[in-house]
């Protein structure tokens, strides 16, 4: 399959995210990261020829094969869950988003230490308490803090949060909200910590209206995935 309305799709969605983002007033910089997830690498081709550099996948053993079988100079990052034991392979992206837990953080800073390279990651919020996403709620985000200054080989970036599924705008507004908070809380503490990854092809102007840096968007870039 190919995908030739693609660059028409990016020109819509790029002048929809830079209204967005006039909105919205946080004048930020706004990155698209382009979820190919469930696609073959001729997605990931046609995305680097249209001018994305950045592309997202969930899951390490459906990225990896694709790594290895493409000849584009793209970053790849992880926005999916990720299981301590495939630590050491998540230090092949470029930004792990999904950091949800301290364990993991730990996991992964051992992976990192034990390859001596540093890892850029984002610590994921669950600010809505929507038992069914992972995540630290803020309070234990503010626990974790001192901790996850211990993991001397992550990279901190900032923060990601997954907004819960049709909501209203409102509530979108008060997820993406509390979201941009925590990465503020985050930096205040010390951290080099600047990305809020948010928004989806459903919500992304209201993310964007509300801060977000990094927008990861697959169907309304690739069409609707099959699986
Ligand atoms: C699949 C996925 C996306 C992209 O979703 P779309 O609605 O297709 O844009 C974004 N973030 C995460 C974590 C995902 O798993």
């Amino acid at each position: 399959m190919s995908f030739p309305d693609l660059v028409d799709r990016l020109a819509d969605v790029r002048s929809r995210i830079e209204l967005a983002r006039q909105r919205g007033g946080h004048a930020q910089r706004v990155e698209i990261v382009a979820v190919t997830k469930t696609h073959g690498i001729d997605a990931v081709q046609a995305a680097w020829q249209a001018g994305i550099t950045k592309v997202g996948e969930n899951k390490v053993q459906e990225a990896v094969p694709k790594m290895d079988a493409v000849a584009v100079g793209c970053e790849w990052h992880l926005i999916g869950h990720l299981q301590r034991n495939k630590a050491k392979q998540a230090l092949r992206f470029a930004l792990v988003h999904s950091v949800d837990s301290l364990r993991l953080a730990q996991a992964l800073d051992r992976a990192a230490a034990a390859a001596t390279t540093s890892q850029d990651v984002l610590v994921q919020v669950n600010t809505t308490g929507e038992a069914s996403k992972g995540g630290f709620s803020l309070a234990e985000l503010q626990f974790a803090l001192d901790e996850l200054r211990e993991c001397a080989w992550l990279r901190i970036r900032g923060v990601m949060t997954m907004a819960p599924f049709d909501a209203s705008e409102v509530v979108l507004r008060s997820a993406f909200g509390a979201a941009r908070s925590a990465r503020d809380m985050v930096r205040a503490a010390g951290f080099d910590a600047s990305e809020l990854s948010m928004g989806m092809s459903g919500d992304f102007e209201v993310a964007v209206e509300e801060g977000a840096t990094l927008v990861r968007l697959g169907t309304i870039l690739f069409g609707s995935r099959s699986l």
